[in-house]
């Protein structure tokens, strides 16, 4: 048997970013994912990250969110130099908008919660969107502009991840999938590959919306059910939209080189991520409502990706129940690009047994059904 400190199952952005953060810590991390590194929803995601500018300590959900997006642009940076490799991360600023009177009551609901959290935001009449984002159909009925909305390109973003890792000389292993373990006395103690088994300190599984059926050979219950979400891919010569536009659970997301996703739906089609024409549809159709001018961009492609869910929404960040070095980290749904940086660096206060920065009874596995997630800054 071969032996690393830390054992991490699932190369996805909350796999990788652990292994990001351990390796920072000189600990001697394997990274395994059955497919290519940074494949999965990781990679089909859109990369938004929310309005914040500051660590907020109000709630663990207001605190994972906040902390992470103050922590991308120095993630960003520090990736830059270490890898020469620019992960995209842009405050481009967004726009939620509004059709109809409901809408806009909802807006106001959202606004409230956009204040406690002090996130600025302007409210935009028709007649404003002209100075913010030119290409809003000027039918909507309000707009909402919050100044701080960033993104990243997330596929760069995991290119980053990876080449960081490299240059620490992180054991990666593409191509290895996990078929289960070997535990004594809640312990695990070997990770079971197809050649091999692996040794381990700990292990942290990271697999997304295939962790629930990893764990269950051990008897651990992490309900972690797929949602799949799809996007189109527009292109363009020019720049057509500037901000990131919401409307619901839709969004537009321009990119630098005149690029826009159009995403995303919410379906659940247990694993079957390929694309329909009645998304496709759907989405364009919301698209061309919402920035008319998209109707002269190109289409490029489309994909989908399956998120991983969990009883209510919010991620699992802890122990599994009845083992001593097995964590589990996943269940982030539509949030686990811009929560990866906060949700690493707790696991790796968990997995080097120190008193963790957040509290993280919320992300217990063993939680009962609680309030659902926070809708705000879902992606
Ligand atoms: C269309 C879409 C848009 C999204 N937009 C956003 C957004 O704008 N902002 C945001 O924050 N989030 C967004 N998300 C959500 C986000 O992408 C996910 O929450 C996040 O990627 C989950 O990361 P993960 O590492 O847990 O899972 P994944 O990226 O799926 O990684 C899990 C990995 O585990 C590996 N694996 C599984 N089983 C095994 C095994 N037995 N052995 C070895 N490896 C295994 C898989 O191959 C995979 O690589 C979006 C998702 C989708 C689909």
């Amino acid at each position: 048997m071969r032996s690393a400190d830390v054992v991490v199952i699932g190369g996805g952005v909350i796999g990788l970013s652990i292994a990001y953060c351990l390796s920072r810590e000189g600990v001697t991390v394997t990274v395994l994912d059955r497919d290519g590194l940074g494949r999965g929803a990781s990679w089909a995601g859109a990369g938004m990250i929310p309005p914040h500018v500051e660590r907020l300590k109000t709630n663990p959900t207001i605190e994972l969110r906040s902390w992470s997006a103050v922590l991308y642009p120095e993630w960003s940076q520090a990736l830059l130099a270490e890898t020469g490799i620019d992960n995209g991360y842009r405050k481009t600023g967004g726009v939620d908008v509004g059709l109809d009177l409901s809408e806009d009551n909802e807006l106001k609901t959202s606004a409230g919660r956009w204040r406690n959290e002090k996130i600025v935001y302007e409210r935009l009449e028709p007649r404003d969107f002209g100075r913010v984002e030119p290409a809003l159909n000027p039918e909507l009925r309000v707009a909402y502009y919050l100044p701080d909305r960033a993104q990243i390109r997330n596929p760069r973003h995991l290119k980053a991840l990876i080449e960081a890792l490299r240059g620490r000389e992180v054991d990666l292993r593409p191509g290895s999938a996990v078929l289960g373990f070997e535990s004594i006395s809640g312990r695990v103690t070997g990770v079971k590959l197809e050649s091999e088994t692996l040794a381990c300190g700990q292990v942290i599984v990271s697999a997304g919306a295939w962790t629930s059926g990893l764990l269950a050979g051990l008897g651990v219950e992490v309900p972690t059910p797929p949602l799949k979400g799809q996007i189109v891919l527009l292109r363009s010569d020019r720049p057509l939209i500037r901000r990131i536009v919401e409307h619901g659970k839709n969004y537009l997301v321009p990119r630098d080189d005149g690029r826009v996703l159009v995403g995303a739906t919410e379906e659940d089609a247990g694993f079957d991520n390929r694309t329909t024409a009645e998304a496709v549809r759907d989405l364009l159709a919301e698209a061309h409502k919402i920035c008319p001018i998209l109707a002269t961009a190109g289409i490029e492609r489309s994909w989908a990706g399956l998120r991983p869910g969990s009883i209510d929404s919010k991620p699992y960040l802890g122990f599994a129940p009845g083992f001593a070095n097995l964590i589990v980290a996943t269940g982030h749904k539509r949030a686990g690009l811009q929560l990866a940086p906060a949700s690493a660096e707790v696991i790796t206060d968990l997995a080097l047994g120190r008193p963790s920065r957040v509290d993280l009874s919320p992300y217990r596995l063993d939680r009962e059904t609680g309030e659902p997630a926070d809708p705000t800054f879902r992606s």
